[in-house]
């Protein structure tokens, strides 16, 4: 059983209620200082099996609790996961290198409200009625059976929970499949589910690669739902063998998100938010990772942005004060040094970082390139590391067009008078964009992109929208007279 900062975890797959041994395993590294981990159970085909079929056989019952009995399972799921929260923290922050202070004060508690959040919310999902003078419709959001859920490295704790809240407090059983990069923090919430009790097969979990044991649960005819976050090509595969079972599948990918600073912005508050696009050495696809900013206030911009960002803390995610860290492994650091050396061939420059940083292997210096073309890789594509690029624009219209002139469009950001940034950002294509502010995310808004960035909503009652079948059953309020005349 490995042992993480004295956190011991369960190496297997958690399959109806039980734990069960892989037969092969596979090797989890620490990105911030390469150290192995743990190593985890592979699932085969066998193991997909085996959940599936405790997943089908857990329905009946948990389908048919209704919202308000499965509530207390669900407060329960959430209180284990607060009583193992030092251990989720740790343990992510370890595999996944994200910060330690943002584990703990931010994306923990979110994770424990986003199960109570969506059981509480569920509730108000029954016995909806549309009465018209010819009948009653009585509205039924039906579960819809057992459902895949498949999230990326960058966030598996928070994304985990985003979608099993709604899945499971909606009457679906699950079978999570962790990224294998970072699978450890699953681990505690399978834990915590068996913990708090939940019946066995409502949760279930199989550890393993994408391309073998994820592709074996995406093609499975008896999934219902298929609930994914990763990357476009990913998603591409996802949707090919969704397809052969017409499984409906919730994609959400990735982006190359525009940050506009219009020219009567609050030019410190703007440069002190687009530092923070460096947090999680910006493997955040919402993350604004192009920069427009206005002609007349371009050279004072990057003068405050280039001192906020040169004054960040690169380091280990585990001390409290650091605030950008590791990339996820050499693969990704490699991709990114690729990114910005063809940047700077095809005549890019580098207004600060560039180069890999010394607080350890996998570490690169935040940095912003100018000087680029809207058409040239570096503008177009997401590179998922500390590197943004700035351009300028001389009218909202010309910063609308730049904004809108990528494949993606998942999120945006918006600094300038109030009524103007409105204004501009109505207009760019993506499906959130913030004004005069980053980050405020609320769970019954939704979320989501356009293009490329995804296909379809999450949070609030999208996310039930999606989980479930949402069934009319249909009362005449006369007596019924059969006509071949009838609409
Ligand atoms: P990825 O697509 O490589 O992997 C995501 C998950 O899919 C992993 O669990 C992986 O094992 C699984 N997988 C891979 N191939 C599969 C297959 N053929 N069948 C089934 N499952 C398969 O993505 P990643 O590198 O882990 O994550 C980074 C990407 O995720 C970035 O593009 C980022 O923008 C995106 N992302 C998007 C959001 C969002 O909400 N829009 C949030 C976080 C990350």
């Amino acid at each position: 059983m490995p042992n993480i900062q004295g956190h011991a975890l369960n190496d297997s797959h958690y399959i109806g209620g039980l734990w069960v041994e892989g037969k092969s395993y596979f090797k989890v590294f620490s990105p911030t200082d390469g150290k192995n981990l743990a190593e985890i159970s592979c699932g085969s085909a066998e193991n997909v099996n085996a959940a599936v079929i405790a997943a089908h056989e857990a329905f009946p019952f948990w389908s048919s609790l209704g919202a308000h009995g499965r509530l207390p399972y669900l407060k329960r799921f959430a209180d284990e996961i607060g009583k193992r929260k030092d251990a989720i923290c740790e343990v992510e922050s370890c595999d996944a290198g994200i910060l330690l202070s943002r584990l703990k004060h931010g994306i923990l508690p979110r994770s424990m409200l986003n199960i109570t959040w969506f059981a509480e919310a569920a509730l108000n999902l029954q016995d909806s009625t549309i009465e018209t003078p010819q009948a009653s419709h009585y509205l039924k959001y039906d579960p819809a059976g057992v459902c895949a859920i498949i999230t990326p490295w960058n966030a598996p704790l928070m994304l985990t929970t985003w979608k099993l809240g709604p899945a499971l407090a909606s009457g679906n059983t699950c079978i999570i499949k962790p990224p294998e990069l970072a699978p450890l923090s699953s681990a505690l919430l399978a834990e915590a589910a068996d913990a708090a009790g939940l019946p066995p097969g409502v949760l279930n979990m199989v550890h393993g690669n994408g391309a073998a044991t994820g592709s074996l649960l995406t093609s499975d005819p008896r999934i219902r739902r298929i609930s994914f976050t990763g990357s476009v090509s990913t998603a591409q595969e996802i949707s090919k063998s969704a397809a052969e079972n017409l499984t409906p599948c919730s994609l959400e990918l990735g982006g190359k998100s525009p940050f506009i600073v219009l020219d009567d912005a609050d030019i410190d508050l703007a440069a002190r938010t687009g530092a923070l696009m460096y947090r999680n050495a910006t493997q955040v696809c919402l993350a604004g990772t192009r920069f427009l900013v206005h002609k007349n206030i371009y050279d004072q911009f990057v003068e405050r942005m280039k001192a906020y960002s040169l004054n960040l803390k690169v380091g280990n995610p585990q001390n409290e004060s650091t605030e950008v860290g590791p990339l996820i492994n050499a693969k990704q650091l490699e991709k990114v040094k690729g990114y910005v050396n063809r940047a700077i061939a095809q005549g890019a420059e580098v207004l600060w970082g560039g180069v890999e940083h010394d607080a350890g292997a996998l570490f690169y210096t935040p940095t912003m390139l100018s000087n680029v073309n809207q058409n040239d890789e570096i503008v177009q594509e997401e590179v998922f590391g500390p590197v943004l690029v700035i351009q300028s624009f001389q009218s909202d219209e010309e910063a609308i067009l730049l904004a809108n002139n990528t494949k993606y469009g998942l999120g945006g950001v918006c600094f300038g008078e109030t009524k103007r940034a409105l204004t501009v950002a109505n207009q760019v294509k993506t499906g959130f964009i913030w004004v005069n502010s980053f980050g405020i995310r609320d769970l019954a808004a939704p979320f989501g992109g356009c293009k490329n960035s995804g296909i379809g909503r999450e949070g609030g009652n999208w996310s039930f929208d999606f989980f479930c079948d949402v069934k009319d059953v249909i009362l005449p309020k006369t007596i019924f007279n059969p006509s071949f005349a009838q609409r």
